[in-house]
């Protein structure tokens, strides 16, 4: 009231212009000549005696006493006992002033409100659709294209490695895992192009000469040759295959099965024995000096590893050379070397000699019993023990292979 009092606007004027502010009036004198201003009451009862008192000058509480419902309380209902009544002085003449905030005007501006709030919310997620659409959806599909890629043997991918989150982290891992199966494919391609090689050469020996055999009537001697020739390079099938069947072994079962501790000497005294018609035949000396040691590893591998490095220094040890063994204990495990004045491996080639079918020179007559494979199943046969092999040579004066084992 103090806001009309304060007004020069006449009453009129002033009640309908404040109506507009979403209220609803009801202006009446003691006549009962009432006006009503703002949007129309549902029901417009109103006692008497409620105006009577409000002229009298006590103030009405229809709202505070509306009764409420379980859910909406009496404020929203939209009739005239629901108000505020003040008795109020207009041109000097008592007045009764009923009021009341007009809910529905005002809940409609919050309709607009609620209406703004959602159009910004759905722009907002699809903003943030579109960016984790970008930036997460967008790397998982390529890594989705990716693993296909690698499924049909294709491993050249690039991906963006430049995120430092999980992605990232995915991305380079994923790029690090395609190239080890591109490795994993060229060894595993050279491999079997290598083994071909090693069959293919053997195989045509073997039916040239057989043709040979039935096409021409070779002399008892030619006949004999021919068949030497048969039976060397079936030998040197078989041994192939036996090779590639321990290498295939010894990869599949990275652990070794049978480790049992045996005394290492008679297992060399033993070698020499087999090995003797070899080394007798050339004419090479051979040294063994063995100290009585006691090894934990498995005796069966370990034979084949160090028959591989005799027959090996015998192969390139010129005739009347000589081949010196030797076993100690030293403070961090066993060591064995073999010694020989042989051929000799040069330094570009020796750090490749431990390599699957590495052959220094593969002209070389000697070299055509040679698969390269021997000193690749030595390494892995010394690796799988947790032991180290070296080699140290010179061309044409002799090489050393030392081998320790912890
Ligand atoms: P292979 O099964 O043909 O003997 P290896 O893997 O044992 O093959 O040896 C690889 C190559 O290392 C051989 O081709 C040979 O040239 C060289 N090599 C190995 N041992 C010796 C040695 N004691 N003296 C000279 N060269 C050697």
């Amino acid at each position: 009231m103090q806001l009309y009092n304060d007004t020069s606007l006449d009453a009129d004027t002033f009640f309908e212009q404040t109506a507009e502010l979403s209220y609803q009036f009801y202006v009446t004198d003691s006549e009962g000549n009432g006006t009503f201003y703002g949007a129309p009451f549902r029901d417009q009862t109103l006692s008497s005696k409620a105006i009577e008192k409000v002229l009298g000058g006590t103030t009405y509480h229809g709202m505070a006493n509306y009764p409420g419902q379980t859910f909406v309380t009496g404020f929203f209902s939209n009739e005239l006992t629901n108000s505020i009544g003040v008795p109020v002085e207009i041109n000097g003449e008592k007045h009764a002033l009923f009021m009341r905030p007009n809910i529905e005007q005002q809940f409609n501006e919050i309709h607009i409100l609620l209406a703004v709030l959602l159009v910004f919310t759905i722009l907002l997620s699809m903003v943030l659709v579109l960016f984790s659409t970008r930036y997460i959806v967008k790397p998982i599909k390529d890594l989705t294209g990716a693993t296909e890629k690698i499924a049909g043997g294709e491993y050249s991918i690039e991906l963006k490695q430049n995120r430092k989150d999980e992605i990232g982290i995915l991305a380079r891992s994923f790029t690090s895992m395609s190239r080890q199966l591109e490795q994993v494919e060229n060894m595993r391609q050279e491999f079997v192009s290598n083994v071909s090689h090693e069959i293919r050469t053997p195989l045509s020996s073997i039916k040239g000469y057989a043709k040979l055999l039935r096409s021409s009537s070779p002399s008892p001697e030619e006949r004999d040759n021919y068949l030497q020739v048969i039976e060397s390079e079936s030998i040197r099938l078989s041994k192939l295959s036996r090779q590639l069947l321990t290498l295939a072994a010894l990869d599949k079962d990275e652990n070794i099965t049978k480790s049992e501790p045996f005394t290492v000497a008679p297992i060399l005294q033993n070698l020499l024995q087999q090995t003797r018609w070899l080394w007798e035949s050339k004419g090479i000396a051979i040294n063994l000096v063995a100290s009585e040691v006691t090894y934990n590893g498995n005796e069966e591998l370990l034979y084949q590893a160090f028959e591989n490095l005799l027959t090996n220094s015998i192969k390139y040890t010129s005739a009347g050379g000589e081949i010196s063994m030797t076993l100690r204990e030293h403070q961090d495990g066993l060591r064995f070397t073999i010694q020989d004045n042989g051929n000799g491996i040069s330094l570009e080639h020796q750090e490749k000699v431990f390599d699957r079918f590495y052959k220094v020179d593969t002209s070389r007559s000697q070299e055509k019993d040679s698969s390269g494979l021997g000193l690749s199943i030595v390494k892995k046969i010394i690796t799988l023990h947790g032991g180290e092999i070296i080699v140290e040579s010179e061309l044409h004066k002799g090489s050393t292979f030392t081998v320790m084992l912890p």
